[in-house]
Protein backbone atom coordinates (compact mmCIF):
# COMPACT_ATOMS: atom_id res chain seq x y z
CA UNK A 1 0.00 0.00 0.00
CA UNK A 2 1.22 3.26 -0.85
CA UNK A 3 1.58 6.51 1.14
CA UNK A 4 -1.57 8.93 0.80
CA UNK A 5 -0.12 11.51 2.83
CA UNK A 6 0.83 14.50 0.73
CA UNK A 7 3.80 16.60 2.84
CA UNK A 8 2.96 20.42 1.94
CA UNK A 9 5.58 21.58 3.78
CA UNK A 10 8.26 19.34 2.74
CA UNK A 11 7.44 17.24 -0.01
CA UNK A 12 10.64 15.02 -0.35
CA UNK A 13 13.39 16.92 2.06
CA UNK A 14 14.36 15.85 4.94
CA UNK A 15 12.16 18.61 6.89
CA UNK A 16 12.52 22.33 6.72
CA UNK A 17 15.51 23.84 7.83
CA UNK A 18 14.10 25.45 11.31
CA UNK A 19 12.79 21.90 12.36
CA UNK A 20 14.16 20.43 16.03
CA UNK A 21 12.73 17.48 15.10
CA UNK A 22 11.08 16.23 10.90
CA UNK A 23 8.94 13.37 10.54
CA UNK A 24 8.22 12.27 7.05
CA UNK A 25 5.77 9.18 6.16
CA UNK A 26 6.18 7.50 9.32
CA UNK A 27 5.19 3.79 9.30
CA UNK A 28 4.65 1.26 11.49
CA UNK A 29 3.50 -2.21 10.22
CA UNK A 30 3.17 -5.31 13.07
CA UNK A 31 3.26 -8.90 12.23
CA UNK A 32 -0.65 -9.79 11.87
CA UNK A 33 -2.34 -11.93 14.98
CA UNK A 34 -0.84 -15.60 14.62
CA UNK A 35 -3.22 -17.92 12.02
CA UNK A 36 -4.64 -15.05 9.97
CA UNK A 37 -4.39 -13.98 6.29
CA UNK A 38 -3.31 -11.18 7.77
CA UNK A 39 -0.45 -12.81 9.58
CA UNK A 40 1.98 -11.89 6.42
CA UNK A 41 0.12 -8.56 5.47
CA UNK A 42 1.03 -7.13 8.83
CA UNK A 43 -1.24 -4.61 10.72
CA UNK A 44 -0.23 -1.02 9.74
CA UNK A 45 -0.65 0.98 13.35
CA UNK A 46 1.14 3.88 11.94
CA UNK A 47 0.87 5.41 8.36
CA UNK A 48 2.48 8.01 6.47
CA UNK A 49 3.02 10.27 9.49
CA UNK A 50 4.77 13.39 8.72
CA UNK A 51 5.04 16.65 10.68
CA UNK A 52 7.71 19.38 12.12
CA UNK A 53 8.42 20.25 15.69
CA UNK A 54 10.42 23.71 16.00
CA UNK A 55 12.72 24.57 19.05
CA UNK A 56 11.08 25.12 22.15
CA UNK A 57 7.27 24.41 21.11
CA UNK A 58 4.80 22.43 22.16
CA UNK A 59 3.30 19.74 19.37
CA UNK A 60 -0.04 18.20 21.37
CA UNK A 61 -0.63 14.38 19.20
CA UNK A 62 -4.24 13.73 20.18
CA UNK A 63 -6.53 10.70 19.45
CA UNK A 64 -8.46 7.72 20.85
CA UNK A 65 -6.81 4.74 22.78
CA UNK A 66 -5.30 2.77 20.07
CA UNK A 67 -4.83 5.25 17.28
CA UNK A 68 -1.28 4.88 17.02
CA UNK A 69 0.15 7.88 19.04
CA UNK A 70 2.06 6.06 21.47
CA UNK A 71 3.97 4.04 18.89
CA UNK A 72 4.49 7.57 17.01
CA UNK A 73 6.01 8.59 20.19
CA UNK A 74 8.34 5.63 20.77
CA UNK A 75 9.72 5.81 17.22
CA UNK A 76 10.63 9.65 17.39
CA UNK A 77 13.15 8.81 20.55
CA UNK A 78 14.16 5.17 18.70
CA UNK A 79 12.64 2.81 20.93
CA UNK A 80 11.07 1.24 18.48
CA UNK A 81 12.09 1.09 14.64
CA UNK A 82 9.89 2.55 12.11
CA UNK A 83 9.15 0.17 9.09
CA UNK A 84 8.90 3.48 6.92
CA UNK A 85 9.63 6.58 6.63
CA UNK A 86 12.34 9.06 8.21
CA UNK A 87 13.20 10.84 11.31
CA UNK A 88 15.33 13.77 10.93
CA UNK A 89 16.81 15.49 14.60
CA UNK A 90 18.69 18.31 14.06
CA UNK A 91 18.86 18.03 9.71
CA UNK A 92 20.43 14.25 10.90
CA UNK A 93 18.56 11.40 9.65
CA UNK A 94 18.12 8.98 12.68
CA UNK A 95 16.29 6.57 11.47
CA UNK A 96 18.37 3.73 10.77
CA UNK A 97 21.31 4.95 13.12
CA UNK A 98 22.68 1.71 14.96
CA UNK A 99 22.58 2.50 19.30
CA UNK A 100 25.88 2.99 19.03
CA UNK A 101 25.62 5.81 16.28
CA UNK A 102 22.68 7.39 19.02
CA UNK A 103 24.48 7.61 21.71
CA UNK A 104 25.72 11.15 21.32
CA UNK A 105 22.44 12.16 20.43
CA UNK A 106 20.64 10.33 23.25
CA UNK A 107 20.95 13.24 25.62
CA UNK A 108 19.51 15.91 23.16
CA UNK A 109 15.89 13.78 22.81
CA UNK A 110 14.73 12.48 26.54
CA UNK A 111 11.08 10.61 26.81
CA UNK A 112 8.28 10.56 29.81
CA UNK A 113 6.04 8.02 30.43
CA UNK A 114 2.53 7.24 31.38
CA UNK A 115 2.91 5.62 34.22
CA UNK A 116 6.00 7.13 36.57
CA UNK A 117 6.19 4.35 38.94
CA UNK A 118 6.54 1.90 35.86
CA UNK A 119 9.23 3.89 34.68
CA UNK A 120 11.19 4.06 37.94
CA UNK A 121 13.50 1.50 39.69
CA UNK A 122 11.65 0.98 43.16
CA UNK A 123 15.33 -0.58 44.08
CA UNK A 124 17.14 2.93 43.72
CA UNK A 125 16.89 6.33 45.28
CA UNK A 126 15.73 9.67 43.75
CA UNK A 127 19.37 10.34 43.85
CA UNK A 128 20.13 7.43 41.82
CA UNK A 129 17.66 7.39 39.49
CA UNK A 130 18.22 11.50 38.11
CA UNK A 131 21.47 11.28 37.83
CA UNK A 132 21.48 8.04 35.66
CA UNK A 133 21.43 9.83 32.65
CA UNK A 134 24.53 12.06 33.89
CA UNK A 135 27.09 9.01 34.99
CA UNK A 136 26.07 7.71 31.31
CA UNK A 137 27.68 11.08 29.84
CA UNK A 138 30.56 10.54 32.32
CA UNK A 139 29.99 13.88 34.23
CA UNK A 140 32.14 14.21 38.00
CA UNK A 141 30.94 13.59 40.89
CA UNK A 142 30.93 16.77 42.21
CA UNK A 143 28.97 18.07 39.19
CA UNK A 144 26.40 15.07 39.91
CA UNK A 145 25.76 15.90 42.74
CA UNK A 146 25.34 20.09 42.24
CA UNK A 147 23.08 19.25 39.03
CA UNK A 148 20.79 16.66 40.90
CA UNK A 149 20.40 18.72 43.79
CA UNK A 150 18.88 21.97 41.06
CA UNK A 151 16.95 19.16 39.14
CA UNK A 152 14.85 18.08 42.28
CA UNK A 153 14.14 21.72 43.43
CA UNK A 154 13.21 22.43 39.63
CA UNK A 155 10.50 20.10 39.21
CA UNK A 156 9.15 21.37 43.27
CA UNK A 157 10.97 18.56 45.25
CA UNK A 158 13.13 18.84 47.94
CA UNK A 159 16.77 17.48 48.12
CA UNK A 160 15.70 15.45 51.64
CA UNK A 161 13.95 13.35 49.16
CA UNK A 162 16.74 12.15 47.48
CA UNK A 163 17.25 9.52 49.52
CA UNK A 164 13.66 8.47 49.53
CA UNK A 165 12.70 5.43 46.76
CA UNK A 166 10.26 6.08 44.19
CA UNK A 167 6.92 3.63 46.77
CA UNK A 168 7.17 6.50 49.23
CA UNK A 169 5.89 9.16 47.36
CA UNK A 170 2.90 9.74 45.21
CA UNK A 171 1.55 9.55 42.06
CA UNK A 172 2.20 12.85 40.58
CA UNK A 173 5.63 13.44 42.52
CA UNK A 174 6.78 10.04 41.20
CA UNK A 175 6.12 12.08 38.09
CA UNK A 176 8.02 15.01 39.12
CA UNK A 177 11.06 12.50 39.49
CA UNK A 178 10.62 10.75 36.01
CA UNK A 179 10.65 14.60 34.51
CA UNK A 180 13.59 15.73 36.47
CA UNK A 181 15.04 12.63 35.12
CA UNK A 182 14.31 13.49 31.32
CA UNK A 183 15.86 16.81 31.94
CA UNK A 184 19.00 16.00 33.66
CA UNK A 185 20.82 16.51 30.18
CA UNK A 186 19.27 19.08 29.37
CA UNK A 187 17.94 17.92 26.36
CA UNK A 188 16.36 20.03 23.40
CA UNK A 189 12.94 17.87 22.91
CA UNK A 190 11.13 15.97 25.37
CA UNK A 191 8.82 13.67 23.85
CA UNK A 192 5.92 13.20 26.78
CA UNK A 193 3.52 9.92 26.57
CA UNK A 194 0.32 10.33 28.10
CA UNK A 195 2.51 12.01 30.96
CA UNK A 196 -0.63 13.24 32.92
CA UNK A 197 -3.54 10.49 32.53
CA UNK A 198 -3.01 8.34 35.41
CA UNK A 199 -2.88 11.36 37.56
CA UNK A 200 -6.19 13.03 39.72
CA UNK A 201 -7.07 16.08 37.88
CA UNK A 202 -6.09 18.51 40.30
CA UNK A 203 -2.70 17.14 39.89
CA UNK A 204 -2.82 17.17 35.84
CA UNK A 205 -3.18 20.42 36.04
CA UNK A 206 0.11 21.03 38.17
CA UNK A 207 1.80 18.79 36.13
CA UNK A 208 1.44 20.37 32.94
CA UNK A 209 1.64 23.57 34.58
CA UNK A 210 5.08 22.22 35.76
CA UNK A 211 6.12 21.39 32.11
CA UNK A 212 5.26 24.51 30.84
CA UNK A 213 7.33 26.48 33.20
CA UNK A 214 10.06 24.28 32.40
CA UNK A 215 9.89 25.10 28.91
CA UNK A 216 9.91 28.64 29.38
CA UNK A 217 12.98 28.58 31.78
CA UNK A 218 14.98 26.24 29.51
CA UNK A 219 13.46 26.41 26.10
CA UNK A 220 12.93 22.37 26.13
CA UNK A 221 10.26 21.62 23.08
CA UNK A 222 7.83 18.67 23.78
CA UNK A 223 5.94 16.62 21.59
CA UNK A 224 3.01 16.04 24.24
CA UNK A 225 0.59 12.94 23.57
CA UNK A 226 -2.68 12.63 25.25
CA UNK A 227 -5.92 11.20 24.43
CA UNK A 228 -7.83 14.30 25.65
CA UNK A 229 -8.31 17.64 23.99
CA UNK A 230 -8.46 19.42 27.02
CA UNK A 231 -5.12 18.51 28.78
CA UNK A 232 -3.04 19.64 25.18
CA UNK A 233 -5.20 22.79 25.56
CA UNK A 234 -2.90 24.84 27.53
CA UNK A 235 0.80 23.67 26.26
CA UNK A 236 0.22 23.39 23.12
CA UNK A 237 1.10 25.31 20.19
CA UNK A 238 0.22 23.65 17.67
CA UNK A 239 -2.16 20.35 17.54
CA UNK A 240 -1.98 17.27 15.03
CA UNK A 241 -4.71 14.21 15.60
CA UNK A 242 -4.41 11.14 14.91
CA UNK A 243 -7.36 8.59 13.33
CA UNK A 244 -6.12 4.77 13.00
CA UNK A 245 -2.95 5.88 12.61
CA UNK A 246 -2.98 8.42 10.30
CA UNK A 247 -2.63 12.60 10.88
CA UNK A 248 -6.15 13.69 9.90
CA UNK A 249 -5.72 17.59 11.12
CA UNK A 250 -2.52 19.20 11.94
CA UNK A 251 -2.54 23.35 12.70
CA UNK A 252 -1.71 25.95 15.24
CA UNK A 253 -3.75 25.77 18.00
CA UNK A 254 -5.94 28.12 18.09
CA UNK A 255 -7.20 27.07 14.62
CA UNK A 256 -7.79 23.31 15.30
CA UNK A 257 -9.48 24.43 18.56
CA UNK A 258 -11.69 27.70 17.01
CA UNK A 259 -12.50 26.05 14.09
CA UNK A 260 -11.95 22.39 13.68
CA UNK A 261 -11.74 21.63 9.78
CA UNK A 262 -11.78 17.71 10.02
CA UNK A 263 -15.27 15.96 11.72
CA UNK A 264 -13.37 13.69 14.20
CA UNK A 265 -11.90 16.69 15.64
CA UNK A 266 -15.00 18.30 15.73
CA UNK A 267 -16.66 15.65 18.04
CA UNK A 268 -13.18 15.43 19.78
CA UNK A 269 -13.49 19.30 20.66
CA UNK A 270 -17.65 18.85 21.61
CA UNK A 271 -16.60 16.51 24.41
CA UNK A 272 -14.21 19.48 26.07
CA UNK A 273 -16.12 21.20 28.88
CA UNK A 274 -16.54 24.20 28.32
CA UNK A 275 -15.89 26.91 31.62
CA UNK A 276 -19.20 29.15 30.40
CA UNK A 277 -22.20 27.44 32.05
CA UNK A 278 -24.70 28.84 29.27
CA UNK A 279 -22.28 28.10 26.55
CA UNK A 280 -21.78 24.26 28.01
CA UNK A 281 -25.29 24.08 28.65
CA UNK A 282 -26.89 24.78 24.67
CA UNK A 283 -23.23 23.80 22.69
CA UNK A 284 -23.86 21.14 20.04
CA UNK A 285 -22.55 17.88 21.15
CA UNK A 286 -21.44 14.95 18.35
CA UNK A 287 -21.63 11.62 19.70
CA UNK A 288 -19.75 9.40 17.52
CA UNK A 289 -21.17 5.65 16.24
CA UNK A 290 -18.80 3.14 17.64
CA UNK A 291 -15.64 1.95 18.15
CA UNK A 292 -13.00 2.87 16.40
CA UNK A 293 -12.21 0.33 13.75
CA UNK A 294 -9.45 -2.07 14.17
CA UNK A 295 -6.04 -1.41 12.62
CA UNK A 296 -6.06 -4.83 11.44
CA UNK A 297 -9.39 -4.70 9.48
CA UNK A 298 -9.32 -1.07 8.53
CA UNK A 299 -12.52 0.11 6.74
CA UNK A 300 -11.79 1.43 3.14
CA UNK A 301 -11.71 4.81 1.64
CA UNK A 302 -11.70 7.18 4.59
CA UNK A 303 -11.09 4.84 7.73
CA UNK A 304 -13.43 7.14 9.61
CA UNK A 305 -16.40 6.72 7.39
CA UNK A 306 -18.24 3.99 9.70
CA UNK A 307 -18.76 6.80 12.26
CA UNK A 308 -18.42 9.62 10.55
CA UNK A 309 -21.64 11.95 10.37
CA UNK A 310 -20.70 13.89 7.69
CA UNK A 311 -19.96 10.85 4.97
CA UNK A 312 -20.81 10.43 1.41
CA UNK A 313 -19.84 8.07 -1.41
CA UNK A 314 -17.03 8.72 -2.28
CA UNK A 315 -15.24 8.27 1.44
CA UNK A 316 -16.40 5.20 1.03
CA UNK A 317 -14.00 3.93 -1.52
CA UNK A 318 -11.36 6.96 -1.46
CA UNK A 319 -9.17 8.05 1.06
CA UNK A 320 -8.25 11.76 1.36
CA UNK A 321 -5.05 12.83 1.21
CA UNK A 322 -3.80 15.10 4.31
CA UNK A 323 -3.37 18.45 2.28
CA UNK A 324 -4.44 22.41 3.28
CA UNK A 325 -7.96 22.63 4.05
CA UNK A 326 -10.41 25.06 1.64
CA UNK A 327 -10.14 28.21 3.97
CA UNK A 328 -6.68 27.36 6.08
CA UNK A 329 -3.10 28.35 5.96
CA UNK A 330 -0.18 26.48 4.35
CA UNK A 331 0.64 25.49 8.51
CA UNK A 332 -3.16 23.78 8.83
CA UNK A 333 -3.79 20.37 6.93
CA UNK A 334 -6.63 18.61 6.94
CA UNK A 335 -7.45 14.87 6.02
CA UNK A 336 -11.33 15.04 4.49
CA UNK A 337 -12.93 15.43 1.29
CA UNK A 338 -15.77 17.92 2.94
CA UNK A 339 -13.70 19.47 5.72
CA UNK A 340 -15.84 22.63 7.45
CA UNK A 341 -14.92 25.59 5.93
S1 LIG B 1 -13.62 12.17 4.15
FE1 LIG B 1 -15.80 11.80 4.37
S2 LIG B 1 -15.95 10.23 5.98
FE2 LIG B 1 -13.89 11.06 6.05
S3 LIG B 1 -14.01 12.63 7.59
FE3 LIG B 1 -14.36 13.65 5.64
S4 LIG B 1 -16.59 13.64 5.36
FE4 LIG B 1 -16.11 12.18 6.98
Amino acid sequence: MTTETLTTADPAGSGTPEALLSVRDLGMTFPGPRGTLRRKAGVRAVDGVTFDVRPGETLGLVGESGCGKSTTGRMLVRLLDPTAGQVSFRGKDITRSSQHELRPLRSRFQMIFQDPFASLNPRQTVQQIISAPLRAQGESKAKIQSEVRDLVQLVGLAPEHLERYPHQFSGGQAQRIGIARALATRPELVIADEPVSALDVSIQAQIVGLMERLQRELGVAYVFIAHDLAVVKHISHRVAVMYLGRIVEIGEKQQVYDNPAHPYTKALLSAVPLPDPIAERTRERIVLLGDPPSPANPPSGCTFHPRCPKAQDICKTEAPLLTIGRSATADRQVACHFPEA
